[in-house]
């Protein structure tokens, strides 16, 4: 389907590049919101967020304050001026926020990977003239969020955005949710124009790193940054290392550098830049599968300890290069580039184990 998009100045916060979602994670008291508000209403293109209802996922944490936020929310908007947006997950929350006049909603990352909620969500606002913004799902699956999107555009909605906020890491790695930037450039791909948010405070999960995805996404030409913002980020009830004061907001979008359109040719630096994030998330792949093979080696040190058997089993190593040789060459890749790898990775797997032997 062709997704009719509406121009962002229609929005009613002007969208000049970058465009800035700030507030807290949750709405906790009258006077939290109102201290963020007043702390951010000097900003210009500046929404005010904040979590109403708060999909945790495992029960008898905080779940948020409830409709009461909602007054909050609007006490923001009059003592501060600046519009305002939430995140609502069913028809109860649409019908409450425009009771309050919420300016802009939000789909979570928990409810747009479930089409009936998505569905609930459009039917109650057929005919309503509200921007939305479509977290992606919490799963790297990329119709799930262009699936979401068409929701809202089939139900007559025209000022949509998706915000990008990262993917489930079933492993540690850096950040708290895996950015897989290439998801982001296949939903622009396939709905082109889309405005483009990151959320680089789920995205990060700790305050420090919020400046470097940012930047990025920045350089990846997105329109704008939602970035948690409390008055008081170690005490807040949710996602409190990830929170930044208002101060630090300041901090990190003066350091922001927007790169003007000067060079040559546009077109090739951003296919370029789009191309070396790519690989940039294809190396922290890498790395972490380096690593979690690393771990691996060390337990079958830890087993070959146990029963007393040498750490190079040659008749292993000798099917284990083949395979994966083979495996290489059938996907392309040359049997030197292959033998070269998987003899540097094999020699780190024995010094691991070696050191693991020769513990005490
Ligand atoms: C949030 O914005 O606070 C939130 C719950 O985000 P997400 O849906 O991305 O987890
Ligand atoms: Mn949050």
């Amino acid at each position: 389907m062709t997704i009719q998009l509406e121009d962002t100045s229609k929005w009613p916060v002007a969208i000049e590049k970058p465009f800035i979602i700030a507030g807290p994670c949750s709405a906790e008291s009258e006077d939290q919101m109102l201290k963020i508000g007043h702390a951010l209403k000097s900003h210009q293109n500046l929404l005010f967020r904040a979590g109403i209802w708060k999909p945790r996922t495992r029960p008898n944490s905080f779940e948020g304050i409830g409709s009461v936020g909602l007054k909050w929310l609007s006490s923001v908007k009059k003592e501060t001026g600046l519009s305002t947006t939430t995140e609502v997950a069913n028809a109860y929350h649409v019908e409450e926020a425009l009771k309050h006049n919420v300016d802009v909603l939000w789909i979570g990352a928990r409810t747009t990977v479930n089409p009936f909620a998505v569905q609930e969500i459009a039917n109650a606002l057929k005919g309503i003239d509200i921007p939305i913004m479509i977290k992606n799902p919490i799963n790297p699956e990329v119709n799930l969020w262009v699936g979401a999107i068409e929701r809202f555009a089939d139900a007559g909605l025209t000022k949509l955005a998706a915000i990008h906020r990262g993917f489930f890491a079933y492993n540690n790695t850096k950040y708290r949710n895996i950015p897989q930037w290439q998801l982001a450039i296949e939903l622009r791909r396939r709905i082109p124009g889309i405005t483009m948010i990151c959320d680089p405070s789920h995205i990060a999960g700790k305050r420090d790193l919020i400046y470097e995805v940012s930047q990025k996404a920045i350089d990846m030409n997105y329109d704008g940054l939602m970035i948690e913002t409390h008055i008081n980020p170690e005490k807040a009830l949710s996602d409190n290392a990830q929170q930044v004061t208002p101060e630090q907001l300041n901090i990190i979008l003066e350091k922001l550098v927007i790169r003007k359109s000067k060079i040559e040719d546009p077109v090739f630096k951003s296919s370029l830049d789009q191309l070396r994030i790519q690989i940039d998330d294809l190396d922290n792949e890498l790395v972490d599968v380096l690593k979690r093979r690393m771990k691996v080696a060390e337990k079958i040190g830890v087993h070959k300890k146990e029963n007393q058997v040498t750490i190079l089993q040659s008749n292993r190593w000798e099917e284990l290069l083949n395979t994966r040789i083979q495996h290489g060459v059938n996907s392309g890749l040359s049997e030197e580039f292959m033998s070269r790898v998987l003899k540097a990775i094999h020699q780190e797997s024995i010094n691991r184990q070696t050191r693991v032997m020769n513990e005490e």
